[in-house]
């Protein structure tokens, strides 16, 4: 037991603290443990974020007020790329290569997901222009060599002098939930060492703009998902062309677009992974034994939990504002939070946030700490994120009444943006599909 020397220095206290203390809870809670030789604060077990994680998500929050959520509106209305916001997400150091692998460097898993947050609680559209990135960043760890990572993430980025971005292409038109059914192929030539690649993809975020695209291709279609291999295609290759822009419902000013690759070729260096790792997988797949590494699949694992703390950064949003605006406005005499039927909304509403940050913030925790997803909590993360962000942006719309329904009130917007969070990265079917199989053992269909 720690004697009086050993305690540690007492906490600040929070407002809420501050009160239970007023009404004698506290020490009522400390007489108690004390009873059981067990000192506040003594758990080994903490949901307190570090120091230098607050920081880091003061910062992100700084920019995200300051010139993400100012700029929201105009870009949503442009639907244009936001390249001089990205710009400054760079120039500050938020944007690049270095920023996302010291995210990515925190043992806790922690930091990547907390800036996203802020981020999207800025604004969707311009959160994915400035992310949507690092689903090409996932793709090329998820599958590549230490030398192509090396090679080819920093070019994802460019430098803050000359941003650029990257693209990952795993839909296709006939097949986006369905994996197994891409039909975009690549062939090699052996005596070339080079790959030639010929399809169609879709929806790709950053399609035909980015820098670097990272493409899934059928290198044997008979082995459906388990013949796919992911490709590095460098900038300004030949015969890989922007098709069609998509017009979007939300997330506006994030560029989707179709990606036509036609007889593009590409040298054996691009194959991430390499060839080697790939035959042996492909050898595996077609004696029937488990073989790991389905590329496109486990580049959406790596990434679901960041993904759902988009969808939390949007629902915060939201809630706020709702929760501000409850606050001033009268009807029937009253402020409008003074009903119950408002107020109930609002704490459900903020019960749902918090409750969806606990499951990303363990998936993301159990990701980095090399855990097993036995029960698929990096799906239920997304799953739960997504759905609670499309549910709370709509409360916060109820809860504006008319002037919520109006595009001069953001969160018209938000609701917009959040739906995307329940289709892309796996729609919540698919979460819901794999979270059953996974619990159950049972292919479920
Ligand atoms: C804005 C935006 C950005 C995107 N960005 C990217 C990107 O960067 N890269 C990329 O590769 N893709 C991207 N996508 C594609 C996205 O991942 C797909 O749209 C998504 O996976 C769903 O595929 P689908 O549209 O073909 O729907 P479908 O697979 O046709 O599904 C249609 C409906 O059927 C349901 N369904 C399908 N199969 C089952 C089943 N077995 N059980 C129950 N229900 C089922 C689905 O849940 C859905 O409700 C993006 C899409 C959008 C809209």
């Amino acid at each position: 037991m720690a004697t009086a020397e050993s305690k540690p220095a007492e906490p600040e206290k929070t407002e809420g603290q501050a009160k239970q203390q007023e009404n004698g809870e506290v020490d009522a809670a400390a007489d108690a443990t004390a009873q059981l030789g067990i000192e506040v604060g003594d758990s080994p077990f903490s949901l307190e974020l570090s120091q230098d994680q607050k920081d880091i998500r003061e910062w992100a929050h700084g920019f995200a007020e300051q010139v993400v959520r100012p700029a929201a509106h105009e870009w949503d209305e442009k639907e244009e790329f936001p390249w001089p916001i990205v710009q400054e997400a760079a120039k500050i150091g938020l944007y690049g290569f270095e920023s996302v692998a010291q995210f990515w460097a925190d043992p806790s898993g922690l930091t990547f997901p907390l800036v996203n947050e802020e981020l999207f609680w800025g604004d969707a559209g311009i959160g994915m222009s400035i992310f949507g990135t690092t689903l090409a960043v996932a793709g090329i760890y998820g599958s590549g060599t230490p030398e192509q990572m090396v090679e080819w993430v920093p070019q994802c980025f460019g430098t803050a002098d000359d941003v650029k971005v990257g693209a990952f292409c795993a839909s296709e038109p006939d097949a986006g939930s369905d994996v197994s059914g891409y039909r975009t192929t690549a062939k090699y030539d052996e005596a070339k060492d080079e790959w030639t690649i010929n399809g169609q993809k879709a929806w790709a975020t950053n399609g035909g703009i980015a820098n670097v695209h990272v493409v899934i291709a059928s290198v044997d279609r008979e082995l459906g998902s388990r013949g796919h291999a992911a490709f590095v295609i460098p900038p300004g290759t030949k015969g890989l062309e922007q098709g069609t822009k998509v017009k979007k419902h939300g997330i506006r000013a994030s560029h989707t677009a179709d990606v036509h690759l036609d007889d593009v070729k590409v040298p054996g260096s691009c194959l991430l992974g390499g060839k080697e790792k790939l035959d042996e997988r492909l050898a595996k797949a077609r004696e029937g034994r488990s073989a790991k590494g389905q590329a496109a699949m486990r580049t959406f694992e790596l990434s679901r939990p960041t993904v759902g703390a988009q969808a939390v950064g949007i629902a915060r949003a939201a809630y706020e504002y709702a929760l501000d605006y409850a606050k001033e406005r009268e009807a029937f005499g009253r402020k409008i939070i003074e009903n119950q039927a408002i107020a109930f909304a609002l704490a459900d509403m903020k019960m749902e946030i918090d409750a969806a940050r606990l499951l990303v913030h363990r998936a993301a925790w159990m990701g980095r700490a090399g855990k097993d997803f036995n029960n698929a909590e990096g799906s239920m993360s997304k799953l739960k994120a997504g759905e609670v962000a499309v549910w709370v942006t709509e409360r916060a719309i109820q809860i504006l009444g008319g002037n919520g329904y109006s595009r001069e009130f953001p969160v018209e917007r938000m609701h917009r943006d959040a739906k995307i969070w329940t289709i892309f990265e796996g729609t919540s079917e698919i979460q819901r599909l794999v979270i059953s199989r996974a619990i159950s053992g049972v292919h479920i269909q």
